[in-house]
């Protein structure tokens, strides 16, 4: 399997450090606002990494910690009684977003408050190496003190934007950064031996991720924008205090999602919160959106996009439910697909080994779905396709649930019968009137030569 990786700018082949095992950390939301669908891009994407790692038989250990204490919640907090009540609030929305987006549960969700021990240890050591100084406001990490600094974002170190990211006259070098900010007026502060106050933007995800993945790993992962400085940053402590070079086997970002190619952003107004988009989409058309680019390039989101995506994954759910509900009904044909299914399925596979290629793989699913529903498969080949789908359902989980009980089934032939006694009778009106309400449930009845056949199919939300 391979996988790009941002540090060496190749597709390289993935190995995890100890066979089998596979311990991945991904940099989580500073919640104080609603997730909106960009947030949601980036957590779906490693969410399907998991599953391949998983279904490729590793086991993942998995990380994703919540930023709660930060500049934008301690602004936020200005609204709220204490600025514990910002990350609380937002993070439900973040948790119900990765719930119905059937984002599985990682390890744990670290939180900077609870782990406060572990950065003031991590400062401490940095103090006591040589890498971090003091000065009248914080605890900054000397970038000139680790060689290599900047390869990762591979940054120009003279782009003068680079010392505004952080001013103060105090600081050795431009691209310094806070490990520790000295406490100030109404803002939250832990005791610590080099002075009162709260991390940096960066020390946490060093520190709570060696707290549960040690100091070697070999996935970390986030949104493009986060390679520099927060990325580089955590390289550079993590090298300095650990030891251990490369700290990360393996760097891994995801591309934005943009609207009309502009960043989603407040300040322009832009931003579709997940709520939204539920309202208008199941939350597993969104998700199989979300996974229809490839990662690594932007995706232009679009309602009319969106819609269009619907439609693809209908046809694929379409396929699903037709192997499903004959296998129930042991309703078979005489095609026998089994093969060609089972070689597309291998399609899937190899495009996901390479780098994660969903645009083709999601081909291959649809080649599947096409196979099903142009043929009438046979015992054999119903299997297989059912096979093929819990293998893709495992690895995108896109698909929804089942969409009828055994008895909605049997209510639906029972109207089936008695549609046809009214067709028989030359009763259309009734016939016909039957046939539209029925489709209108998602339950279409079909006139085939052994009489007529019932058949679930997916809803969207809008029709
Ligand atoms: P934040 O809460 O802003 O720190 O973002 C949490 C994660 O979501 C980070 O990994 C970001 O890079 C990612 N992210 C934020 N906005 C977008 C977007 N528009 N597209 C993709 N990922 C995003
Ligand atoms: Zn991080």
């Amino acid at each position: 399997m391979k996988l790009f990786n941002t540090l060496s700018r190749e597709i390289e082949e993935f190995e995890p450090l100890e066979k089998g095992k596979v311990r991945m950390y991904v940099c989580g939301p500073t919640p104080y606002d609603k997730s909106h669908i960009g947030h949601a891009r980036t957590y779906v994407v490693f969410d399907m990494l998991r599953r391949y790692l998983e279904h490729r038989g590793m086991e993942v250990k998995l990380i994703i910690n919540l930023t709660d204490v930060d500049d934008k919640i301690i602004k936020r907090a200005k609204d709220f009684d204490s600025w514990q009540v910002v990350p609380d609030r937002y993070s439900r929305y973040y948790f119900w977003m990765l719930e119905k987006l059937r984002v599985k549960m990682p390890y744990t969700f670290p939180k900077v408050s609870n782990h406060m021990q572990e950065i003031i240890e991590l400062v401490e050591t940095l103090l006591e190496k040589g890498y971090a100084y003091k000065t009248s406001d914080g605890v900054y990490f000397d970038v000139s003190k680790l060689p290599g600094y900047g390869r990762l974002s591979r940054v120009n170190m003279d782009d003068p934007k680079i010392a505004r990211i952080e001013p103060s006259p105090e600081k050795r070098n431009p691209a310094d950064f806070a490990l520790w900010k000295f406490r100030k007026e109404g803002e939250p502060f832990w005791h610590a031996p080099f002075g009162e106050g709260r991390p940096g933007w960066h020390i946490e995800c060093s520190a709570m991720s060696s707290r549960y993945l040690g100091r070697q790993f070999d996935i970390h992962g986030g949104g493009s924008d986060l390679q520099f400085p927060h990325h580089e940053n955590e390289m550079a402590q993590s090298e300095a205090a650990f030891g251990t070079k490369p700290w990360v086997r393996y760097w891994m970002h995801v591309a934005f999602l943009t609207i009309n190619r502009e960043k989603m952003s407040k300040s322009l107004g832009n931003i579709i919160g997940v709520d939204e988009l539920f309202d208008a989409f199941p939350p597993e058309v969104v998700r199989y959106y979300l996974l229809s680019a490839h990662y690594r390039t932007q995706l232009d989101f679009t309602w009319e996009k969106l819609k269009t995506a619907r439609e693809q994954w209908a046809k694929v759910v379409r396929a699903w439910y037709d192997v499903l509900q004959r296998k129930e009904q042991g309703i078979y044909g005489k095609d026998d697909i089994s093969r060609e299914i089972m070689l597309e399925l291998k399609g899937v596979e190899e495009a996901m080994d390479s780098d994660l290629r969903t645009p083709e793989a999601y081909a291959k699913v649809h080649m599947i779905a096409s196979l099903v529903l142009g043929n009438e498969p046979d015992k054999k080949s119903v299997e297989a396709a059912l096979e093929a789908f819990r293998v893709i359902d495992g690895i995108f989980a896109f698909l929804p649930a089942k969409g009828w009980t055994a008895r909605e089934l049997r209510l639906a032939e029972k109207l089936a019968d008695l549609r046809e006694e009214f067709r028989r009778a030359g009763r259309f009106d009734i016939s016909d009137r039957i046939r539209e309400d029925a489709r209108k449930e998602g339950v279409l009845i079909e006139d085939t030569d052994e009489g007529p056949r019932v058949k679930f199919v997916p809803k969207g939300k809008e029709d």
